[in-house]
């Protein structure tokens, strides 16, 4: 990279806000997320018809089927497409505005 490019990208970055946000506020409080945002999936499973048309869609092989003939969800392969939730007829999948999943507990990254 030429030196005259890279004082150009220096300056710019300078002079624009940045593009990502705090993750805590400067009171210490947790940042609001946009409302658009795609978080840990959110299921309801009383909603839930059965259908199965979420797994045939997801396409990361995060949705299964349990004994009950609903599905289960194991977060820590999802890619957060939203794809689940576009198509599942009875809106029973969203991504809600949860972003803090790691954990040391494989269990906590099942969503049923
Ligand atoms: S958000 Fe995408 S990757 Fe995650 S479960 Fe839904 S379809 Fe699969
Ligand atoms: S698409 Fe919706 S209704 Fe159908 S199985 Fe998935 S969660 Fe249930």
């Amino acid at each position: 990279m030429k030196l005259g490019n890279m004082l150009r990208d220096a300056l710019r970055a300078l002079l624009h806000k940045p593009v990502t946000v705090r993750y805590l506020t400067r009171a210490g409080e947790m940042v609001s997320v946009p409302e658009r945002y795609r978080g840990k999936i959110v299921y309801d499973k009383e909603a839930c018809i059965g259908c199965l048309l979420c797994i045939r869609t997801c396409p990361s092989g995060v949705i299964t089927t349990t004994e009950e003939k609903k599905v289960s969800f194991n977060i820590s392969r999802c890619v957060f497409c939203a794809q689940c939730a576009e198509i599942c007829p009875t809106d029973a999948i969203r991504l809600g505005s949860d972003f803090e999943i790691v954990t040391s507990e494989k269990e906590d990254l099942i969503v049923q």
